[in-house]
């Protein structure tokens, strides 16, 4: 077999099984194919020899017949997860040299089913960003170009680096995160598929949290089957994380019948945005369309209180984001500043925070303070959760009136030039997060499956909401709109 880094999760675990090749071979591919991507910036550390030695026990596993749901297929993991003794450093300069103690619960449940880890993945500072570049390692870069334009695009935020890798076959499949859209924003501008599970159904014990009230993990892989394997593999209840549901985890895979016959699919009128790009409509229209023709039933919806959705997010995340990021003190974890003969502990603070943080982590701590604070607290903080709170409600009710799931965009846009989006307007970045913040603020499952190109040939994404804890039938009508959808499209390697 040639081009083993192109293989998916399960046709390489078909071929691992029928002993056609064994995960010393995989591993090897995908660490050449990673050697060769360094303009990609998308491992940020790479850890071959953690990589070799879990491949030559995984080979001996399967050999012993012994072979759990990952066993012997190379991925990489966010830099957000807490690796042990491997850097973490969440892409951020306050974290360096920072090498965990513990792994993550979800990066120790995929080893533990024999998952062999590649490495560390690029990624927006502390989460926070939508084009990757908020990095310290610098951006990650899209394997997609425009046409014959060299003009470099984003590879989407904050899972860009796992979002390229994947892409790219430099791993299998990769874990990211999702906090407002970074699994199912990446994941489109990639041309790959992204889920972002029901808020609790993977623990967030070890991984570095951003806002703990939204923030949650998922796989990102090059199929729907793919990612209900390794999803079932992430989740699941831990004792270390009193938010993680205690549910039994279904066979995920075994769900994918891509029979979605009766099924009612909701359109939610409030997703037509105004200025919304013709191509972006007409991939709704036909992704509508195809799910009709599969035969689910089209249904119009209204989720009154979506245009809230962003500015509440956008007060809910960074107020959680400044109390989480308070512990980064100079004192217990990574860089500590120089300091200067009579400086105090407010100084080291201050100077600490001031080199180790990045501006858009500054920017998110500032506002976040402030809506917080004793005078604004209910004008802001307050408000919001209780947007939220009708947020969550609208949903709820469009499913108590039968809909099984709900189908948008996944992304105003195709992905965009680096560099395009300045600092000076971050607004205009968030605006990025319109259709997927809905998702996290109502705790929702949402996954993202790649369905067309647009004029330049750069992929689309769309975005399927799914009832809480029923990833199994969301992930069957997202394997039934791949299949109708039929998106085989890849990026011409340049790199
Ligand atoms: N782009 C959003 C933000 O910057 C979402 C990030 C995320 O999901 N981690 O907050």
């Amino acid at each position: 077999m040639s081009d083993l880094n192109k293989l998916g999760l399960a046709e390489a675990r078909d071929a691992l099984r029928a002993g056609d090749v064994t995960s010393v071979e995989l591993t090897e591919a995908c660490l050449k194919a990673i050697d060769e991507a360094d303009a990609l910036n998308a491992f940020v550390h790479k850890t071959p020899e953690i990589a070799m030695e879990r491949a030559k026990a995984a080979d001996e596993r399967i050999k012993g017949g012994d072979a759990p749901s990952m066993c012997g297929l190379p991925i990489g993991i966010k830099d957000l997860f807490c690796t042990k003794g491997v850097p973490s450093q969440a892409a951020s300069g306050i974290l360096e040299g920072f090498k965990p103690e513990y792994e993550s619960t979800v990066s120790q449940q995929l080893a533990d089913a024999g998952a062999v880890m590649l490495g560390k993945l690029n990624m927006d500072e502390f989460a926070m960003g939508s084009s990757n570049e908020t990095s310290v390692y610098g951006n990650a870069v899209s394997p997609w170009r425009c046409g014959n334009d060299d003009a470099q695009l984003t590879p989407g935020g904050s899972s860009g680096g796992s979002a390229a890798a994947v892409a790219a076959d430099l791993c299998l499949a990769a874990t990211g995160t999702d906090t407002g859209g970074s699994i199912r924003q990446p994941a489109a501008f990639v041309g790959i598929t992204g889920i972002k599970p029901t808020y609790g159904r993977c623990s967030r014990w070890g991984i570095v949290a951003f806002a703990s009230s939204l923030d949650q993990a998922g796989p990102m892989t090059k199929n729907v089957r793919d990612a209900a394997i390794m999803l079932e593999t992430m989740c699941g209840h831990d004792a270390k994380d009193s938010t993680s549901a205690d549910l039994a985890v279904p066979n995920f895979e075994a769900m994918l019948t891509g029979d979605i016959k009766g099924k009612k699919i909701g359109i939610p009128k409030e997703y037509r945005m105004d200025g919304m790009p013709a191509e972006i409509e007409k991939l709704w229209a036909d992704g509508a369309a195809m799910l009709k023709d599969a035969g689910a039933e089209i249904v119009d919806i209204s989720l009154p209180h979506t245009k809230y959705a962003l500015p509440a997010y956008y007060v809910i995340a960074p107020a959680e984001a400044s109390s989480n990021l308070a512990r980064y003190d100079g004192v217990r974890y990574g860089h500590r500043a120089q300091l200067a003969q009579g400086d105090g502990i407010t100084e080291m603070y201050e100077k600490t925070r001031a080199e180790g943080f990045g501006h858009e982590v500054q920017r998110r701590v500032m506002v976040g303070t402030y809506v917080l604070s004793a005078g604004f607290y209910d004008a802001y903080y307050n408000r919001a959760r209780k947007v939220r709170t009708l947020i969550k409600k609208d949903f709820e009710d469009v499913f108590a009136a039968g809909v099984d799931a709900i189908l948008t965009p996944a992304t105003p846009s195709a992905a965009f030039g680096l560099g395009e989006m300045t600092e000076a307007d971050p607004v205009q970045m968030y605006l990025n997060d319109v259709f997927t913040v809905t998702v996290n603020l109502a705790g929702l499952p949402g996954i993202s499956v790649p369905a067309g190109l647009d004029t330049q040939g750069l992929p689309l994404g769309l975005q399927l909401i799914g009832r809480p804890w029923e990833e199994g039938d969301l992930l069957n009508t997202a394997y039934a709109l791949e299949n109708a959808a039929g998106f085989v499209a890849k990026p011409g390697k340049w790199w």
